[in-house]
């Protein structure tokens, strides 16, 4: 049962999906595309319980171009567009200890060579700047045991700051229907629908030796024939792929966020000389790739980790957080350089999952015959959405470079498979 036809079907209604059917359709105004989801809405996978920070310090340049040649877009989109996506520049802090500084000192070079804005602030300043930092741990037992460093150096990044992803993703969806497009929510992909490319209509088709192609999909609400299936379906993507033999080069694992609202924290809205808010910027801590950034919509701090040896890939649908993992872990590393931490509980606290390329931990764009597949964004899908949209229109067009936001140009092999050219990202959090 054909229950439509299409030119583009994209599925997964995420900010990769949306900000790829966006281009596709901007660039093809002449074709019909649609996207589905299984949700009832835009966003609702992990784009949205995502932290929504967003960076330019990277030391791929592959990753720098994405990520910077997006942020420039979403600005644009908030000066220019009129969207309002909560864009709130406060820069990142990255805190090290003298043995991470050394070790990151090259990269960090290269980052500042390339104009992406970073300052260097030395223990004493950062004391200064940020009260309550609790840097040196001398004699204190607890944090030996905890194998805490002291911190010798910030690293502060200014193009850097968080966005509401769920209104960033909207955006896209908004743009995207008044170019024209469709979108179908509700509507569950079950499988893609692989078919010959000459059919003979000889039962057991396709045969070995026949030439396939990808034709479709089959969904809960009936088939779905397009000449062009994207598939963006983040970690679902192997559901997908595996049973057509393609491989998504990425494994799922969870992350949490942990949100606090207490007026002990109050301090860290009173730090002076990283933004125009007078807060503390996105900080990630020397130790146990901890996080925390201000939401100023909501006057709360949200906190994350990113937990990695020890925590099992593997696909779960309603991923939940841990409180435990909050009061037994992360709580014991945070309160030794924030003691304005003490005692504070979270308020809310949800969980999500990356899609991982721990090869090189950038994002795929690769396929063939009537797929393109868009994924494994490592934790950095939102802030570089915008240049990955364009890299798949470009794919689609059969073009050799997309060009980014602001004009830069980017190979479209480089993120796929077979030619694939991109430095591995040593800057992970
Ligand atoms: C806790 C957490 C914190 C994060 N923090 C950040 C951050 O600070 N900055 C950043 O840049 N990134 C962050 N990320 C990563 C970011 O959220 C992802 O990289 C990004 O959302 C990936 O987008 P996507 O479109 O690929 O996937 P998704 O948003 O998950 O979209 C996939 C969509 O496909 C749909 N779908 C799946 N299977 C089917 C099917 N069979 N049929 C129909 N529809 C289907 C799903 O419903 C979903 O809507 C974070 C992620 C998490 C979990």
């Amino acid at each position: 049962m054909i229950q439509m036809e299409c030119d583009i079907l994209v599925v997964g209604a995420g900010v990769l999906g949306l900000s790829s059917a966006y281009y596709l359709k901007k660039g093809n105004p002449e074709k019909s595309v649609v996207v589905v989801d299984r949700l009832g809405g835009p966003g609702q996978g992990n784009s949205a319980k995502s932290e929504g920070g967003y960076r330019n310090l990277f030391t791929s340049e592959s990753n720098y171009l994405l990520a910077d040649s997006t942020i420039d877009f979403m600005h644009h989109m908030e000066d220019d567009m009129g969207h309002d996506l909560k864009l709130s520049e406060m820069g990142y802090l990255f805190l090290y200890s003298e043995e991470q500084y050394a070790r990151y000192r090259g990269a960090l070079k290269r980052i500042e060579e390339r104009g992406s804005e970073t300052r260097i602030i030395g223990k004493e300043e950062l004391k200064g700047m940020i009260p309550g930092l609790v840097t040196d741990f001398e004699g204190d037992e607890e944090a030996e045991l905890l194998g805490l460093e002291p911190v010798d150096m910030g690293v502060f990044g200014a193009k850097c700051g968080g966005v509401d992803a769920d209104a960033l993703v909207r955006a896209y969806e908004s743009e995207f229907l008044k170019a024209g497009g469709e979108t179908r929510y509700g509507t569950e992909v079950e499988e893609l629908i692989i078919k010959p490319v000459e059919e003979l209509e000889i039962p057991g088709e396709p045969f070995v030796w026949q030439d396939v192609h990808i034709t479709g999909v089959k969904t809960s609400k009936g088939d779905i024939e397009a000449e062009t299936t994207v598939v963006a379906t983040g970690v679902w993507s192997e559901k997908l792929l595996d049973p057509v033999g393609l491989d998504s080069y990425m494994r799922p694992k969870k992350r949490q966020i942990f949100a606090f609202k207490d007026s002990r924290l109050s301090s860290l809205l009173e730090v002076k000389g990283f933004n125009s808010y007078g807060a503390i910027p996105l900080t990630i801590l020397p130790k146990a790739a901890i996080l925390f950034r201000p939401e100023f919509s909501e006057g709360t701090f949200w906190l994350a980790c990113a937990d990695d040896l020890g925590r099992a890939f593997g696909l779960e649908d309603e991923p939940e957080a841990e409180e435990d993992y909050y009061t037994n872990n992360v709580y014991h590393v945070l309160v030794k350089y924030f003691p304005c931490f003490e005692d504070v509980r979270p308020v809310n606290m949800w969980a999500g999952q990356y899609a991982i390329n721990s090869f090189d931990s950038l994002p795929v764009v690769t396929g063939e015959e009537g797929l393109i597949y868009v994924g494994a964004a490592s934790g950095s899908g939102i802030m570089k959405c915008d240049a990955i949209g364009r890299i798949v229109a470009a794919k689609y067009a059969g073009e050799e470079g997309a060009e980014l936001y602001g004009g830069r140009r980017f190979k479209v092999a480089d993120l796929g498979i077979s030619e694939r050219n991109v430095e591995r990202e040593t800057l992970i959090i």
